[in-house]
């Protein structure tokens, strides 16, 4: 059954890599387009959220609104 250990492996890298950017991601300040209020995340919510540029579809914890953008420094 090595074939599966080969196929299985891509699949963890990427896996791997998404928890990576995930937990990068959560150290970043985010801010509600809506309210304006400005909040942090876990990093589990980051996992599978969509996103284009630096907007992001995470709810938002004061108005639970879905667009938020990232809060560079
Ligand atoms: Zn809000």
């Amino acid at each position: 059954m090595d074939w599966a250990i080969v196929a299985c492996f891509p699949i963890l890298a990427a896996f791997a890599a998404m928890i990576i950017i995930a937990k990068g991601l959560s150290k970043n300040l985010f801010k509600c387009k809506h309210c304006l209020k400005e909040f942090n995340t876990d990093w589990t919510k980051l996992v599978f959220v969509m996103h284009s540029d630096n907007e992001y579809s995470i709810k938002c914890p004061y108005c639970n609104k879905k667009d938020c953008m990232i809060q560079k420094n």
